[in-house]
């Protein structure tokens, strides 16, 4: 039986949803506020599902609609920018196969699973503040109106507001060192590359990219010596990236300069500095916590943002299922610091081979056959992707802590 009857979730992107799924599975009545009006439709670019994330999923029954939004994606085949072959990473046998997805259809599956449920979210609704008043919080939003609940669950993001409400000596974003970029684009006369995603690391620069019969998705990573925000990325304008980014690529042996010179500036997205945070010391108070994003951002090269926001949603909904506050929030703790820490960090690693500059390239480029051989072997990376969940297991105390009888 839950301890808590009503949840109020904050933020409506992919963490979000999950949970106010999860959490009525759990029979826990839950609410979404989301700040921006209308969905995301057109936003954004693709993004990966790793097999952890679908197991996550599927855990709460909610697998078929999002796979049927993108298509799969059978394997990672590292290059070198001299178009060396430095190694494959496949799926580890029995685990679903990594999912392309576009932003915006990840979105419309998630808000449509969770409308088909019955789970109400309310757009146009940006907490401001929230005060705890005798036994539930209080969420106040920027339109003046507010909501009350038994706990409050931050799945803002990466600039999440519940953050710093809680903790406002909570740590900032930090700059990757790198421009995010992609587009969709006509695959016409390009080869195939069989659904798996080519990952070059690029003379200057980065470049991932998947083409099959009908069109074609790239995105790069641009070493940069300061951040920028999306908005001031904008302002260059998608023309001018366009021509620097052929620039860029130009001495590569990729499709890369011939999908950029395919994409049209209207169907850049350009996402501004790669962020990531290594550690968030505060991931509850009282009756909040937070989840996704707002707790452990790692930046994208570790194609697991998602997937880790979706199963953090899961198992933080089967910990309030079981446990009264803040017992639960520290059991969800207790499950995820560790794990999601290391995949901020291995990220970390991956973001400095892609930002190398000419003398680490020539290093890199020498050690990085070696080293991807190794790294390639299944029992290397299959920690990460292998990490199934058993939503009927009961959670238990984190030890040290006394359950009431
Ligand atoms: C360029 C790029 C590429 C990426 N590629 C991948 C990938 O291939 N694979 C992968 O797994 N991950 C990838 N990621 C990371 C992934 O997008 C994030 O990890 C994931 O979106 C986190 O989900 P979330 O729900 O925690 O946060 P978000 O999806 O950011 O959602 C947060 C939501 O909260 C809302 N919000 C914010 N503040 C408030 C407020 N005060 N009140 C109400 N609502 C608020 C926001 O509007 C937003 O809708 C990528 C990220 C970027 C930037």
């Amino acid at each position: 039986m839950s301890r808590i009857g009503n949840a109020i979730v904050i933020g409506g992107g992919i963490g979000g949803p999950v949970a106010a799924m999860a959490l009525q599975k759990a029979g826990i009545e839950a609410t979404v506020y989301e700040a921006y009006e209308g969905s995301a439709d057109g936003v954004g670019g693709a993004l990966s599902i790793a097999p952890n994330g679908r197991t996550a999923l599927a855990a709460i029954g909610a697998e078929e609609r999002v796979a049927a939004a993108g298509s799969p994606m059978r394997g990672m085949v590292m290059q070198s920018w001299t178009g060396k072959r430095l190694a494959e990473f496949g799926t580890p046998p029995g685990l679903p196969e990594m999912l392309l997805v576009w932003r915006s259809d990840l979105y419309r599956a998630l808000y449509g699973e969770a409308a088909r449920r019955g789970v109400r979210v309310e757009h146009g609704r940006r907490l401001v503040s929230l005060s705890d008043e005798g036994g539930r919080v209080v969420a106040q939003f920027a339109d003046g109106t507010s909501a009350a609940a038994d706990v409050l669950i931050g799945a803002d993001g990466i600039r999440s507001t519940v953050r710093r409400l809680i903790d406002p000596a909570a740590p900032e974003p930090r700059y990757a060192g790198l421009l995010g970029f992609g587009a969709r684009t006509s695959g016409e006369g390009l080869t195939p590359t069989a659904d798996k995603m080519h990952m070059v690391f690029g003379k200057r620069a980065f470049f991932g990219y998947q083409v099959t019969d009908t069109d074609s998705g790239w995105f790069a990573n641009l070493p940069h010596p300061r951040p920028m925000s999306a908005a001031e990325a904008r302002g260059i304008g998608a023309a001018e990236w366009l021509r620097r980014l052929q620039e860029v690529f130009r001495d590569d042996r990729t499709p890369a300069v011939e999908m950029i010179r395919r994409t049209a500036p209207e169907d850049l997205v350009i996402t501004g500095g790669l962020e990531d945070i290594p550690s968030v010391p505060t991931w509850h108070r009282g009756r909040v916590v937070l989840l996704g994003d707002a707790a452990h951002a790692t930046s994208p090269s570790s194609g697991q943002g998602a997937s880790l926001a979706i199963e953090s949603a899961v198992q933080l909904a089967r910990c309030l299922r079981d446990l009264p506050v803040p017992d639960a929030f520290a059991a969800f703790e207790g499950l995820r610091r560790e794990r999601v820490e290391r995949i901020i960090r291995m990220a970390e690693k991956t973001n400095s081979d892609k930002a190398a500059g000419p003398v680490a390239r020539v290093l890199r480029d020498l050690i990085m056959p070696v080293a991807m051989r190794l790294l390639a072997s299944p029992e290397k990376f299959a920690w990460q992707f292998d990490h199934p969940i058993d939503w009927a297991a009961p959670v238990t105390a984190p030890r040290g802590v006394a359950l009431p009888t």
